[in-house]
């Protein structure tokens, strides 16, 4: 049987992941300082995997990206950087890593983005240091099968949301949960949302990630693949769809269009598309009506 080590699986992805996975072993930060290789070593010689899911990663919003972006450089070298070592190191046999689109370039000529365009451009300058970071570890990855001939992969999901996301905390809140929330908590019947609206933008359930990581394993499949749905809908339909499925009749007003950030990111999901052809994403209306129904 597999022994498998989720990092990060305290996120919102790893709380999805256990629903499906629920021998795995999870880890939280608590359990193990990724950026301690001595805690990493410690974890990964104690428990033995033959297999790690690796979620865990410093993760935030624009502003805290723009603040700080020493640290988000800093952790993510090191958490990904330590993981992979030591998976190698006591020959953990598959492990898989997650990036994430927000890392492809900040502008191609063609969308949407296929794997082939990850180094084709730097990345938005709003997360320039996290997504950089990010790419290393997509290098490390890449280096490690050509050297040691290792079967490593990562797969770069879209942007998420799901049922387990953080209601206490706006700032700490995916875009999806916010709007939600705003529409639940809305008095005077309107919807203020920040930019202009057009921005496009791939938004996937979490729980489609995990299914997809589960039968990556399940297939033994060592490619590795962008993972986002088709559909590509401007904020200002997003809007739309979560008024309609919510039953709500607001007014949406636009602030501070400064603040829209990039115009679109979408990547193409044909590669995933041929290694599991009847993969079904969840609709963005599925996906909001059941948030929703979780979080009011
Ligand atoms: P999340 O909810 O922010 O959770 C982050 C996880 O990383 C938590 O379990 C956290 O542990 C752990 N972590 C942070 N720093 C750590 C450290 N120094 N040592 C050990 N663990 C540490 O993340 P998520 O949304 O589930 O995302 C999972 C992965 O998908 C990430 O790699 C992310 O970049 C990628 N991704 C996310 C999105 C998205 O929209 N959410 C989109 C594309 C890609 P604690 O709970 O203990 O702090």
């Amino acid at each position: 049987m597999n022994k498998i080590i989720v990092t990060g699986g305290t996120g919102l992805v790893g709380k999805h992941l256990q629903k499906i996975l629920p021998h795995a072993f999870y880890l939280s930060s608590e359990d193990c300082d990724l950026t301690d290789i001595e805690k990493v070593r410690w974890v990964i010689s104690s428990y033995e995997p033959n297999i790690v899911i690796h979620l865990a990663a410093k993760v935030g919003g624009i502003q805290d990206n723009l603040k700080y972006p020493a640290d988000y450089y800093d952790d993510n070298i090191l958490i990904n950087t330590n993981i992979l070592k030591v998976c190698k190191e006591y020959k953990v046999k598959r492990f898989i890593g997650i990036l994430s689109t927000c890392i492809y370039p900040n502008m191609v000529k063609k969308y949407p983005m296929s794997e082939k365009d990850l180094f084709n451009g730097p990345p938005p300058p709003s997360n320039f240091s996290y997504a950089y970071a990010k790419r290393c570890l997509a290098v490390q990855i890449d280096a490690y099968n050509k050297q040691y001939g290792t079967k490593y992969n990562y797969l770069i999901p879209c942007n998420l949301y799901g049922d387990h996301d953080n209601l206490h905390n706006e700032s700490k809140m995916h875009f999806i949960t916010a709007l939600l929330n705003k529409i639940k908590n809305s008095k005077d019947g309107k919807l203020n949302l920040l930019g202009t609206g057009k921005p496009l933008r791939q938004f996937m359930y979490a729980g489609d990630l995990a299914a997809i990581i589960k039968l990556v394993i399940d297939n033994k499949i060592t490619d590795s693949f962008n993972v986002a749905p088709n559909f590509n809908y401007s904020i200002d339909e997003m809007a739309k769809i979560a008024l309609k499925v919510t039953g709500k009749d607001y007014d949406i007003i636009y602030d501070k269009p400064h603040l829209d950030g990039q115009y679109r990111k979408d990547v193409s999901n044909n590669k995933l598309l041929k290694i599991f052809p009847l993969f079904k994403f969840t609709s963005l209306e599925d996906g909001l009506k059941q948030v929703y129904d979780k979080i009011s």
